[in-house]
């Protein structure tokens, strides 16, 4: 996250760990811009507004979505959750898990193909703006989770490690309303080497 240090008291948005156009024809350039630089940075600009004369201030961006409500929890969240949607991609993705990961998932769902399905079919029936996570549970088995909105899987003591952004301008402008190929397409730029760090972090 974009600081650890207790006495911050504004966020800035953090960049792109790519250029606007590397993952194209995925996700267009265009697409990047407005996803990144409109509504994630968006997030971060009234985050920091909320934030003055609040009790939240100062207070690192994870401790904020763990116990804020409202609209600090809302802008909050949403500005975890992009960050953590944009590490997760890559132009030169590690294209399956191996290792831990790949143990926790098929003992989790029986194959990679197979959480891939369920995670696309939870993606494209999730009703209205919202994401969809893969979350480690405290014994280690792997779960599926839909939240609404800015909803974020830590609040119910998960540990995330992937997610779906599946609000509209997360694909509008390259799918209109197909959903389903905004989904399918994600899987190419999903980086597994990272998603593999998140599940190994204590
Ligand atoms: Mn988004």
């Amino acid at each position: 996250m974009h600081t650890d240090t207790a006495t911050a008291t504004r966020f800035a948005p953090r960049d792109l760990p790519y250029a606007y156009d590397a993952l194209a024809p995925h996700i267009s350039e265009e697409t990047l811009h407005y996803h990144h630089d409109k509504h994630y940075a968006g997030y971060v600009d009234k985050l920091n507004e909320l934030l003055v004369d609040s009790p939240y201030a100062g207070q690192p961006l994870e401790d904020i979505v763990l116990t804020a409500e409202g609209a600090v929890y809302n802008n909050a969240a949403q500005a975890w959750n992009h960050e953590f949607y944009f590490d997760q991609l890559s132009p030169k993705p590690q294209q399956a898990p191996q290792g831990t990961l790949l143990e926790a998932i098929d003992r989790s769902f029986g194959s990679f193909d197979e959480m891939k399905t369920q995670m696309s079919r939870a993606a494209v029936g999730l009703f209205g703006s919202g994401w969809v996570w893969l979350a480690a549970k405290p014994s280690g088995e792997l779960t599926i989770v839909s939240t609404p909105n800015a909803g974020n899987p830590l609040r119910e003591g998960l540990k995330p490690l992937m997610c779906i952004d599946v609000w509209e301008h997360a694909y509008y402008v390259d799918y209109r309303n197909r959903r389903a190929d905004a989904v399918a397409a994600l899987w190419n730029c999903i980086d597994w080497k990272t998603v593999a760090e998140r599940y190994a972090k204590k």
